[in-house]
């Protein structure tokens, strides 16, 4: 009992299996490893190896630790404690699964074989084997019925596995991966001559001109890696990786530092593509607190953070594409395809023009990471709900636009300043909800057929949640291993680049996973959907089409849903224009 209680703390689903076995695979030398998959590692895990193998005594060693730790219990347990789980997890893995190993040293003529049933060893026989591991766990949980229920979807355990599989393969771009599930290739990343076409290779192709290499070395420290232009940005922090000597981590303060250092290039809420690798002494730096949590703990914080937004800050101030990303965003806002991979283009040309002159490299990474320099934006008190109650903005006066981007409206007791592209946005959003709770979205076939290229992982978890894609208005087919065919999408959102709305509808799935009721999830991938709204800031607007928007604005209940994204409209009230002058 008590071994499979420990097992807990190292093999917590399939993916800590794969982790632990993939890593084991690494610390032997291999220059390739197999993952193999069934069931999303209920019935089948399988990591093969080209590593150095063991010999037949290692091999009763390496599965044996456990059992003699429970001889001498009470001192092995302060010492796992301490010392962490040096030699646990086959041990552990073992005492719940059916486990078998085939293992072939370089110098031995035949390999040998290994099989563990729940912790009890059953067999071991010599065979002919390649040089090398492969390691075979079946069935697991078997003997831990709770654990065994607890396993989520196949889907939710495959995207886990291929999370870590995705860490382990920017870790070591020099080692081989191929990840598959059935026959299906989630990952296939060749051995790659750096770290760029490694995170090609597992990141999608579409990363590739993003991405930009960064190198930092001061006070020991060393970083490396690569980070996004601002034209490639996330919803979430996923695709952000940290390496602290050559270990996979999360950490908050390495995430500040990294966001710290693209300061207000990235609009609030948005996130970057990064991977980024730091070497210090293994001295000042302990990232062994718990084998799952991938934690970490620092000696001193601060010089972390410091190269960290430093290092970011100045391939950001001192690359040359801080030039094309600001024209990105120019044409972005005139509605050009390439915009449409960044909802927000408004707030980013603000915030580069600002970042231009602020001078960013020479001030990069002098704040404390508690106080960053610039504020982000403050979200208003007068929200989207509010004014909306009871007004019939179309009947106020338009006193004309600004900037080609807001709408000034004078009324009887105060003044409205309208969001155009925010208008557009939640009206889309408030179309596409009724769409989609009546029925499903409204969708309109595409005359040619767009191709979406993406990481196999996405497009296998694409056709497992083709139903709720196509109650979100796409009709997509799979074409190939890392393709889709888009074949029709949201009628409401037919100008929007497809490839890229549907990318993001799939981020936005790939998020909900397992978490949250596809209700509640709906509204977000909507959310989501409307920022694709054909009607940016920077468009000039006919007084007519400044009506239209208006009176469609009216009709939305704000009151009766959770509002998505930002305000749409503020109202400044008489009283406080005359305050600003000192009339009361
Ligand atoms: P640890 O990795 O902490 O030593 P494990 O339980 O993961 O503990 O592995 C136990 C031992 O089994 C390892 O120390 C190693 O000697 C051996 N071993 C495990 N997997 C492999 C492999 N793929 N190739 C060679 N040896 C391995
Ligand atoms: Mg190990």
């Amino acid at each position: 009992m008590i071994d499979r209680i420990a097992a807990g703390e190292v093999v917590e689903r399939p993916a800590s299996v794969v982790k632990e076995l993939v890593e084991n695979s690494l610390d032997a030398g291999a220059s390739r490893v197999t993952i193999d998959i069934e069931e999303g590692g209920r019935s089948l895990i399988e990591v093969a190896d080209d590593g150095q193998g063991m010999s037949p005594a290692d091999l009763e060693l390496a599965v044996a630790r456990h059992a003699t730790s429970k001889i001498k219990s009470v001192y092995d347990l302060e010492r796992i404690a301490t010392l962490g789980f040096r030699g646990e997890a086959l041990s552990s893995i073992a005492s719940v699964s059916r486990l078998m190993i085939t293992t072939r040293r370089k110098e031995d003529t035949a390999g040998v074989s290994l099989v563990v049933e729940g912790g009890r060893r059953a067999e071991s026989s010599q065979l002919g084997a390649p040089v090398g591991t492969l390691v075979a766990v079946r069935d697991l949980f078997f003997n831990t019925p709770a654990r065994r229920k607890f396993m989520r979807a196949v889907s939710t355990e495959l995207t886990h596995i291929q999370a870590w599989v995705t860490r382990l393969a920017l870790a070591r771009a020099e080692v081989q991966f191929v990840l598959r599930h059935g026959r299906r290739r989630l990952i296939d990343a060749p051995a790659a001559a750096d770290l760029s076409q490694r995170a090609t290779a597992v990141l999608g192709r579409e990363v590739f001109e993003h991405l930009h290499a960064l190198q930092y070395a001061k006070d020991g420290l060393n970083v490396t890696g690569l980070v996004s232009a601002p034209d490639l940005s996330r919803a979430n922090p996923k695709a952000i990786y940290f390496f602290i000597n050559g270990r996979f981590v999360r950490d908050r303060m390495l995430q500040h530092a990294l966001m710290a250092g693209y300061q207000t290039v990235l609009p609030h809420g948005r996130f970057p593509v990064a991977v980024l690798k730091i070497d210090m002494d293994p001295a000042v730096v302990d990232v062994n607190v718990h084998p799952q949590k991938t934690e970490v703990r620092f000696g001193d914080t601060r010089v972390v953070h410091q190269a960290v937004s430093a290092s970011v800050a100045s391939v950001l101030s001192c690359a040359p594409w801080l030039k094309s990303a600001r024209s990105y965003v120019i044409r972005g806002s005139e509605g050009s395809e390439k915009g449409v991979g960044n909802p927000r283009a408004g707030q980013v040309r603000e915030a580069l023009s600002r970042y231009a002159s602020h001078g960013l490299h020479d001030k990069a990474g002098q704040g404390q990471w508690s106080t960053p320099r610039i504020p982000q934006p403050v979200r208003l008190p007068f929200g989207i709900e509010a004014p909306a109650q009871g007004v019939s903005l179309s009947s106020y006066n338009l006193v004309g636009t600004l900037w080609d981007t807001y709408i000034l409206l004078s009324a009887p007791d105060g003044m409205f300043v309208v969001d155009q592209h925010a208008a557009a946005e939640r009206i889309t959003f408030e179309r596409l909800r009724k769409q989609a709770e009546s029925a499903r979205v409204t969708s309109q076939r595409l005359l040619v057929p767009v191709q979406l290229e993406l990481d196999a992982g996405s497009v296998a978890r694409c056709e497992e949640q083709q139903e709720r894609i196509m109650a979100l208005g796409f009709e997509v087919e799979k074409f190939g291993e890392t393709t889709l065919n888009i074949t029709a999408v949201p009628a409401l959102l037919a100008d929007a680049p497809c490839a890229v709305l549907l990318a993001d509808v799939l981020e936005e799935l790939a998020q909900s996973y397992g978490s949250s009721s596809w209700e509640s999830a709906r509204l977000e991938v909507l959310g989501r959907m409307a920022c694709h709204s054909s009607l940016r800031a920077g468009k000039t607007m006919s007084e007519t089409e400044i009506r239209a928007l208006l009176e469609q604005l009216e009709r939305i209940d704000f009151a009766g849903t959770c509002p998505h994204g930002r305000p749409v409209m503020a109202r400044f009230s008489k009283t406080e224009v005359e305050r600003w002058f000192q009339r009361t």
